[in-house]
Parts: C-alpha cells; structure tokens; sequence
C-alpha cells in the first residue's frame, strides 16, 4: 500500500530558504511568500512548524519560490509592500518602496509640525508611499504628487482608494517639475539615483524593478541636478527640499544646493547609518 508522505510547514521553508540562499533574505522570504500563499499572518505560520503543509499549497509555493529565484522582488509576487506602518500595493513597473525611504516621512512630518507647513508635493511619487504616507498621518495638509510613469498614476489611485487617504491627495502626470504650480512648502522626492551601471547590473542579475524608477545616469545625479535648482522657485519662502540619494552622493548634493542657495543644508542617516536624506531650505 502506498503511504502518503506530507512536507511540514518546516520543511518546505527549510527548502526553500536553502533554493533562495542568493536573495540576501532566504528566510524571510520563504516565510512572507508561505504566509501570502496559505493567507496566514506571518507569526501564524512561524508558530505552525510541525504541521502537514497541504499539497496544492506546496505546489503554488514551488512555483513561486522558482520566481523569486528569477528574480521577481518579493513585493511583486505577494501585490504588496509595507511601508511606515501600512500596506501598499505595488505591481511591475513600479519600485517597490523600501524602508530606508521611511526616514525622510518621519523626518518630512516632524519639519511639517515644527514649521506648520501645509502643502505638501512628493516628486517621482512612484506607488505613492510618500504622498499618501503624508496625507494618512496629517490629514489636514495639501498633499500632491507626481511621476511621468502611467504605472505610478494606476498605483497611486489604487493605493490611495485603499488605504483611505484622503480624496484631496492628488496626482499630476508629468516629467519632474514641468507643469507643477507651487508655491509648496515642501518638495520630497525619492528620484531614480542608481548609476547607469548600477541599473544594468541589477537587470543582468534579473532584477525586475522598471530602470525608469532607477536610473540616474552616468553618476546617478542626473535628475537631482534638475530638482535642486527647479524645485527653488516652487518653494514657498521658508519651505524645505528633501531628497533620498545614496551616501555617496551626498557631497555632491550638498555643492549643488550651496549653489542653489539653499540653507540650513543638512544630511541625515537610514536604519544602517548611512547618509541617505538631504534636506535644505528656501531662505
Ligand atoms: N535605494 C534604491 C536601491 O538601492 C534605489 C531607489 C532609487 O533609485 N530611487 O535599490
């Protein structure tokens, strides 16, 4: 007679997170794509080790570990990323947000309080992270939001449906600053940085996310050299610029706002202690 044999919970993570040793997070992986397939929480899944994972899960979670393996970014594979506490939906042709990006919200919403800033506009928006982040944790500011991508305003509007943002949140289709009326009091942005290079690398090593979201050009400053001098004059007097680059490109950033004239310049870290947020004001 034959016996049927069943893979625990354990085991399958154990296999896959062995199938997805090159990903940077094997296990955490494994455990958020278990979790999305069987549509339990996370913690439930952790907590449910020694259990029979049924067999028409075990196959889907082949399948999608095999994806992950290719390449697609977890957040792709589940349709959602958390983000400063909630979840955003995201889909190809969108960059996932990431948790380096949460500093510049936090920090965004302390100048907001401080300086009583109300209107609010986040440039290369993306899925939204930013704008609605903004809009859900202070419900009374102006909080607009752009990119030129078509996938970013389908994102945005679903995002901001969702989460229950409020309906004042809008969006602008538009190549950086080109048809945005200030006067803002304050301008975010997390614009593509990555080098040329850096985006090729990626690709060939089957990263999926769009390099329109990535690509900054030769040194990665190619669209910060446009929003520091542009955004200047969309600012209202005493309103703030804030952008998220990569520490090495700090410096350079810092010389490009001097020259802008834009004071109280000043850096701040993400969770790994790296230069990731410049921040300057409109005197
Ligand atoms: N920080 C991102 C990364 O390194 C890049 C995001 C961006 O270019 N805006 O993947």
């Amino acid at each position: 007679m034959k016996v049927e044999t069943f893979m625990t919970i354990r085991e399958a993570l154990m296999e896959a997170s062995v199938q997805l040793e090159n990903s940077g997070s094997p296990w955490l992986d494994a455990t958020v794509l278990l979790s999305h397939i069987c549509g339990q929480r996370r913690e439930l899944i952790l907590a449910s080790f020694p259990d029979d994972l049924c067999d028409e899960h075990y196959q889907e979670f082949i399948k999608i570990i095999k994806l992950r393996r290719e390449g697609h970014p977890v957040a792709y594979l589940t349709g959602k990323k958390e983000f400063f506490g909630r979840d955003f939906w995201v889909r190809e042709g969108i960059l996932c947000p990431r948790p380096d990006t949460e500093i510049l919200v936090e920090e965004a919403l302390s100048l907001i309080e401080n300086r009583h800033y109300n209107r609010i506009h986040d440039l290369c928006t993306g899925s939204g992270c930013i704008a609605l982040s903004l809009a859900l944790e202070e419900p009374k500011l102006r909080v607009s939001a752009s990119d030129i991508s078509v996938h970013s305003e389908e994102v945005f509007y679903k995002n901001r449906e969702t989460l229950q943002s409020p309906p004042q949140t809008e969006f602008i289709r538009t190549s950086l600053l080109e048809t945005l009326k200030g006067p803002f009091d304050m301008i975010v942005s997390n614009p593509p940085y990555l080098t040329t290079d850096e985006t090729v690398d990626r690709m060939k090593d089957g990263w999926k996310e769009p390099s329109l979201a990535l690509d900054g050009g030769a040194d990665g400053l190619d669209l910060i050299r446009i929003i520091i001098p542009e955004a200047l004059p969309l600012l209202s007097q005493g309103g703030c610029l804030m952008i998220e680059a990569a520490s090495s490109q700090m410096e350079k950033m810092k010389e490009l706002m001097k020259k802008a004239e834009y004071t109280e310049i000043r850096i701040l870290q993400d969770l790994a202690y790296r230069d990731r947020v410049i921040v300057g004001i409109k005197p």
